[in-house]
């Protein structure tokens, strides 16, 4: 039985995706022997060790898009994997913006169903997702021959045993994207811009620090990156703080924002709407400041604090720099 990976593109790091360590752990509990990683990335730059050393996978397909960036997009690229991948029975791919682009047209191209956002497996053939925004799960039985999943990274704890300190001999084949994709899709990117205040990816932090309406404004906000920033957690928001412009979109957690799973959410003048929630609850700890006892993010929150954020996050601030400076 074959299983294909779809590792997030990687470009400028050699450290693996925590998505896509997730994905090889799901593989392997499906009882896939046959684990192929399709890695997207950059041939000058090392592979992962925790793709290389991985006891669990048995071959790495790795196309090198260094130079054709701006021909990544997911119509070529879901055309590529259903031609390369036709004899798969399993397709896994953590749940980000850039599976979900790919998976839906692959299994367009298919004709089979996509199973996404699974969070925990029953047995080999059923599985539990989230519906309505987090409020209910889903158990669904699927025992098609030809099986798209895309998985919620947290429940899916990398199997760290699997990676030592040896290199296996796990074959490598690279491809050239140029080869690989066809150049007659009609859209290509022009230009994308990273937005260089956000060093730590949200999707990836192990704590989060986010601020919502209730901290007033931009002025406001910077208590909340001052807070990140000592803590060296990622910055998001609610999306009534995208809405105002305060912030860029892509500091939106929730429902239409990002999934975020860290050991540690920090919620700071946010009132909990379930959209958000739908967002966070994977994390470990959430711990919440808000002035309103009734808000509803209490109701989530393992650590919460009453009371006004302009006082309670720079006294917070001081305390981690005095514990730090011990
Ligand atoms: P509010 O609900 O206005 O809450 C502000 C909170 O700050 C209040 O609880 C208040 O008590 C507290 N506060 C005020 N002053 C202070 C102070 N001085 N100190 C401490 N606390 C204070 N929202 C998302 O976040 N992410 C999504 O992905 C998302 N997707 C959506 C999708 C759809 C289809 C829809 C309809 C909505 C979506 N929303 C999403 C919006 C969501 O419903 C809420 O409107 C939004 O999350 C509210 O943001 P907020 O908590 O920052 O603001």
């Amino acid at each position: 039985m074959k299983t294909i990976i779809l590792a997030e593109p990687q470009l400028s790091s050699s450290t693996l995706n925590q998505g896509t360590s997730a994905a090889i752990s799901m593989a392997k509990s499906l009882g896939g022997e046959n684990i192929t990683v399709v890695y997207i990335g950059d041939s000058s730059i090392d592979l992962p060790v925790e793709l290389t050393n991985n006891q669990d996978i048995s071959g790495i397909d790795a196309l090198d898009i260094s130079k054709y960036q701006d021909k990544i997009t997911a119509e070529p690229l879901a055309e590529w994997l259903a031609k390369n991948y036709d004899d798969a029975a399993n397709f896994i791919a953590p749940s980000t913006s850039f599976a979900k682009d790919i998976c839906p047209r692959l299994a367009a191209l298919w004709n089979v169903d996509a199973l996404t956002d699974v969070v925990a497996m029953v047995d080999s053939q059923t599985f539990i997702r989230p519906i309505y925004a987090g409020n209910a799960w889903q158990t669904l039985t699927y025992s098609g021959p030809k099986r798209i999943f895309t998985i919620r990274t947290a429940p899916f704890l990398s199997n760290k045993d699997a990676i030592t300190d040896k290199t296996k001999d796990i074959p490598i084949k690279w491809f050239n994207a140029k080869d690989v994709l066809s150049a007659n899709w009609p859209s290509c990117i022009s230009s994308t811009n990273k937005d260089d205040n956000q060093v730590i990816d949200l999707t990836q932090a192990s704590t989060v620090v986010s601020g919502g309406r209730g901290v007033g404004g931009v002025d406001g906000f910077k208590l909340i990156e001052d807070l990140a920033s000592v803590l060296g957690a990622a910055v998001g928001a609610s999306r009534a703080v995208v809405d105002n412009g305060d912030v860029p979109n892509d500091y939106q957690v929730g429902q239409t924002g990002k999934i975020v799973a860290p050991d540690l959410y920090i919620a700071i003048g946010i009132s909990g709407a379930i959209q958000h929630i739908a967002g966070i609850k994977d994390s470990k700890v959430i711990a919440a400041i808000n002035n309103d006892e009734q808000a509803p993010i209490f109701d989530v929150a393992d650590i919460g604090y009453v009371g006004d954020f302009s006082a309670a996050v720079p006294e917070l601030i001081d305390k981690i720099k005095d514990i730090k400076s011990k």
